[in-house]
């Protein structure tokens, strides 16, 4: 046998895979936990840019997942914008995603923010702070994660449930940093301190500390900033009763987890699916894409304007790879389950 027809062949099949991409629809569609109002001029732009119509699907991370689990091969889903590590490993663990091929991102995005097996990538960072009581604590009392879970603060703490993947991913960082065991001891530690048994989310535990009911809270950096952008007197008030701690700057370094994204399994437009994932990565997509949830950009030349988070300053980030949390979900799981942390 000659070895045209086998060249013949490849190219055919070279050929077929190139106009696979080039014959798709020029259609997205985004299933997305996402839902502010930067994001409309985010999505417009991509469409100006490159003539894809993003058709969007809004609901909340678990409501989602639960969709791309009966959907199955027949998903419409290309592209899911979920946010924390706990829950993107979750949809890898479903066997949701398909690696994405692109220099692009994997030039622009850290390393530490990208699944190593190509599952997501983060397009935004936020972290996980300490909001305490002005009247009643100092920043030098609780610098650290571990100090929330120390004898001092007996009956002083709130945080949202255990079992949150915003916590489970912070316990997921401890368990990379201490070990299992001193991350169990953490829990306990801080279970024995709750002010009251967990309830609401982050920016009901802020809330909290400024009515009095605990003098520290756990709450992601971006319900803070939002409390402090607000020009609601209500809003004012927590503000100025309140301070913020980046945990950890003299160790590890504070505890961040990303926004991210990945291409489904069966996205029927993967070629449109890997432009957006590029297009989020771009500098103009970056600024709205972080400045909508009042969150960083991870490409790192590109610069936030948000007066909030510059009030704040400059922190330290643990360096973990985002990756590591999600793989410790479950030990974390187990840990909160332990500690009582409901
Ligand atoms: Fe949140």
């Amino acid at each position: 046998m000659s070895r045209l027809p086998i060249l013949a062949t490849a190219l055919a099949a070279a050929f077929t895979l190139a106009t696979a991409h080039a014959a798709e629809e020029p259609v997205l569609n985004l299933y997305s936990a996402r839902h502010y109002q930067t994001d409309e001029a985010l999505y417009s732009n991509f469409t100006k840019a490159t003539g894809i119509k993003i058709n969007r699907i809004e609901a909340g991370d678990e409501q989602l997942l639960e969709r791309l689990k009966t959907e199955g091969a027949n998903s419409p889903a290309d592209v899911l914008l979920i946010v924390d590590a706990a829950r993107l490993w979750q949809a890898q663990q479903l066997g949701l995603f398909q690696p994405v091929k692109s220099e692009l991102l994997a030039k622009r995005i850290p390393t530490k923010f990208r699944d190593p097996d190509g599952n997501w990538d983060g397009f935004s960072y936020r972290a996980r702070v300490i909001v305490y009581d002005k009247a009643k604590l100092k920043p030098a009392d609780v610098p650290t994660y571990e100090s929330l879970a120390g004898p001092k603060l007996k009956g002083q703490v709130c945080v949202r449930s255990g079992s949150h993947p915003y916590n489970l991913s912070l316990l997921g960082s401890l368990i990379a940093h201490l070990g299992p065991e001193k991350a169990q001891a953490w829990a306990n530690g801080l279970v024995a301190n709750l002010a009251r048994a967990p309830k609401g989310g982050d920016t009901d535990q802020i809330k909290a500390v400024a009515a009095g009911e605990c003098s520290v809270a756990l709450a992601n950096s971006y319900y803070y900033a939002r409390i402090l952008r607000s020009s609601k007197p209500e809003d004012k008030e927590i503000a100025a009763k309140t301070g913020l701690v980046w945990p950890d700057q003299a160790g590890a370094g504070t505890h961040v987890n990303i926004s991210g994204a990945g291409i489904m399994k069966h996205a029927p437009h993967p070629g449109n699916a890997t432009k957006f994932l590029e297009y989020l990565a771009s500098d103009e997509a970056q600024r709205y894409f972080a400045g909508g949830n009042n969150e960083w950009p991870v490409v790192p030349t590109v610069a936030v304007d948000n007066p909030a988070l510059a009030a704040l300053g400059t922190f330290k980030i643990d360096p973990l790879p985002i990756a590591t949390l999600g793989k410790n979900t479950v030990e974390a799981q187990k840990i909160a389950d332990r500690a009582g942390w409901k």
